[in-house]
């Protein structure tokens, strides 16, 4: 048994400056429940257990920066804490750090992404026993080789880095290793979002110069929220290949967040990735449809709370922490992890199985399948796809080896 297949079948948590087995926590108040059942009853195909697994956008840091807690203790609520991902046999994650909308208006985005970046590394560093850095694809075998998870840095809601290339480059020096392009999902001063105004028609002169200036640094160009002709524009301009973390195919539910058959098509000829999100508003039709009927939601994403402090921005957001969903779904229009399988195979058929990934978005808001009650039950993707007949290659592509590629080609190409 290879190092880091003992791993993902033990788990080991760092606690106040030593090593307890998690077998020492298992009666854990917090908790509130009997993990060892749990860890036990969890089914994880072998296959799981042996792949290379790499989650393209899981959210992190929000909670920790506004509660000051640790990302390596287990939560007893949220969908991610590094104990959690072990359990769900979680190699690498784009470790997807978040500056929301509520820091636009006060034009504090800049601000609150070095200071979320920076807590990504104190955390990183912190919990070391699980997890460390991750700059290039070596770094992700390498510590993956140690039997610990890898963290590669993704930023999300950078804004337009007050239009200053410097810090595109200081976040780089940081360790910062990948990037989306829009202010989540708001348009801003070089790229349109897709549920935002098109002030550029896609991407205008500066976002061409962020695009080479990534190239040109090594940095993954992450083209969720964009709109489509931003993606396409950006596919365009890159040297690299450009993946699309996190969503769904508009041609399955066409919501704005999904990308569309040529744009797919465009990011694959490229050979970029695109990562299926874990939620059902970009997954299943029918709760889509339900959606829609329930609201006319057309409010555009453009920035609409008005400037405030730091601290003032500090306390709303941390209402809405941690950031899962929390609503109930009818059952009816409640998913099973099965609908997320026939979306991968959609993208399968569409663009092949060497663009396909899994991007959970986990801590960021979507409404899972039955299945999946949180990053502890990543094999159920596994499993669902094993439903599908896929060969174990194209599974592990899918589960990981695809997102390494990439990284690999930009990183070190
Ligand atoms: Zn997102």
């Amino acid at each position: 048994m290879k190092r880091r297949d003992l791993i993902k079948s033990f788990t080991m948590l760092p606690l106040v400056g030593s090593i307890f087995p998690i077998e020492s926590l298992l009666s854990d108040p917090v908790a509130g429940k009997d993990i060892s059942l749990n860890l036990r009853q969890k089914p994880m195909p072998e296959l799981h257990r042996n792949a290379f697994v790499m989650d393209g956008h899981t959210h992190v840091m929000s909670r920790e920066l506004l509660m000051g807690t640790d990302i390596g203790q287990r939560y007893p609520d949220g969908t991610v804490d590094l104990p959690r991902a072990r359990e769900g046999g979680v190699d690498a994650m784009f470790f997807s750090v978040y500056t929301p909308e509520h820091y636009y208006p006060g034009r504090l985005e800049t601000k609150n992404t070095f200071r979320v970046i920076n807590l990504a590394l104190d955390q990183i560093n912190k919990n070391n026993e699980m997890i460390e850095l991750a700059l290039n694809a070596s770094d992700i075998e390498r510590i993956n080789k140690k039997g610990k998870m890898a963290a590669f840095l993704d930023l999300e809601g950078g804004y337009d880095l007050d239009g200053d290339i410097n810090l595109l480059r200081a976040l780089h020096r940081l360790g910062l290793r990948s990037m989306q392009l829009t202010a989540h999902n708001t348009t801003n001063a070089f790229v349109d979002t897709c549920n935002d105004i098109s002030r550029w028609g896609g991407i205008n002169d500066l976002g061409k110069k962020v695009i080479a200036e990534m190239n040109q640094l090594g940095m993954v160009i992450n083209i969720a929220h964009a709109s489509n002709d931003a993606i396409l524009q950006t596919v365009e301009a890159s040297e690299h290949p450009v993946i699309y973390s996190h969503g769904g195919f508009y041609s399955i539910v066409p919501h704005p967040r999904c990308i569309t058959d040529e744009a797919a098509k465009a990011v694959a000829a490229k050979d970029g990735v695109i990562g299926i999100h874990f939620g059902s508003l970009f997954n299943n039709p029918k709760y889509w449809a339900w959606q829609q009927k329930a609201s006319n939601e057309t409010t555009p994403a453009s920035v609409q709370l008005s400037a405030r402090t730091l601290e003032e921005v500090d306390k709303e957001f941390a209402k809405e922490v941690p950031l899962n969903f929390k609503g109930t779904i009818p059952d009816e229009y409640w998913m099973h992890v099965d609908q997320l399988a026939r979306v991968i195979d959609y993208g399968v058929n569409l663009i092949g199985e060497d663009h396909m990934a899994i991007g959970s978005d986990l801590d960021g808001g979507p409404e899972l399948p039955r299945e999946i009650k949180d990053i502890s039950d990543f094999p159920q993707i596994t499993i669902a796809m094993q439903k599908l007949g896929y060969s174990d290659e194209r599974i592990k592509k899918i589960l990981g080896l695809n997102w390494l590629r990439v990284i690999r080609q930009v990183t070190e190409g």
